[in-house]
């Protein structure tokens, strides 16, 4: 299972799972037009996709647990 974690803080959450199909999203980062890497989690399936948690005022870093 995936978890994110705070480098700051060290709060760590589950990943969470799509409202649609309630598969565990998987870990990926998309590219902004502005060439910055968003991280995101999305769906295996296709259903879309939300940006990672933050923490701290930044991304939290996914670990594959
Ligand atoms: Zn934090
Ligand atoms: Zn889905």
């Amino acid at each position: 299972m995936a978890l994110y974690t705070c480098e700051q803080c060290g709060m760590s959450v589950g990943i969470m799972t799509c409202g649609a199909c309630d598969a565990e999203l998987v870990h990926g980062a998309i590219t902004k037009d502005d060439g910055t890497s968003v991280h995101v989690s999305k769906c295996p399936n296709d259903h879309g996709m939300v940006k990672s948690p933050m923490c701290c005022a930044q991304d939290m870093t996914c670990a594959i647990a």
